[in-house]
This record gives structure tokens, sequence and C-alpha cells, in this order.
């Protein structure tokens, strides 16, 4: 039992670690024009299956509602609205709001 419990938290690092590698590599497929949906879903479903919790720069570049990788003037965009930053997503049309005022 030990040495299954090991091998599950051994896999877990090693996706946690793989992660912002999948990201900076959909990006540069993105500037080749070649969508990048592959490694979006590649990255749910490591976020899904090791229940990997991202840190906030890596969870902003995320869309809420179509898990798409989000990158400003390619795919999406960033705007200021007073106490809020809004990114709107171009692939399903979504918008989030950050509030960065308190
Ligand atoms: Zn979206």
């Amino acid at each position: 039992m030990k040495r299954k419990i090991a091998k599950k938290l051994k896999a877990k690092k090693e996706a946690k670690q793989l992660i912002p590698i999948l990201i900076s590599k959909a990006k540069a497929l993105t500037r080749a024009k070649k969508p990048s949906i592959k490694v979006a879903k590649k990255v749910n479903y490591l976020r899904n299956k090791f229940k990997i919790k991202l840190e906030t720069t890596i969870k902003r570049q995320i869309c809420n509602h179509c898990k798409a990788i989000m990158i400003p003037s390619l795919n999406a965009r960033v705007r200021t609205k007073s106490p809020n930053i809004i990114w709107f997503c171009r692939e399903c049309k979504h918008y989030t709001k950050i509030r960065y005022k308190k």
C-alpha cells in the first residue's frame, strides 16, 4: 500500500512540473497559427486527475468556461475597468472579471 501511495505522489509532482511547460508549448504553437486545443485538453486532464492547484499567474491564463489557454492579442483580450481586470476569451466569447481594488 505504501509503495502505491508513493507512486501516486510522485506522478502528481511530475504533473505539477509539466503543466507550465505545456502552457509555454501551447503559446509557441499558436504563434505559428496552429490551434492549441490539444494541449489545453491535456492540461485540463492533468488538473482533474491529480487535483492540482495552480498558481494564480497560470490560473488566469486558462479560460473558466472552455478551458482554452488564453493568449492576449491572439486568443484573448485584456482590459481594465475601474475595480476589475476583464479577460475576454475569443474562443467561446466568455468574460472573466478579476478584482484588483479593495
Ligand atoms: Zn473560453
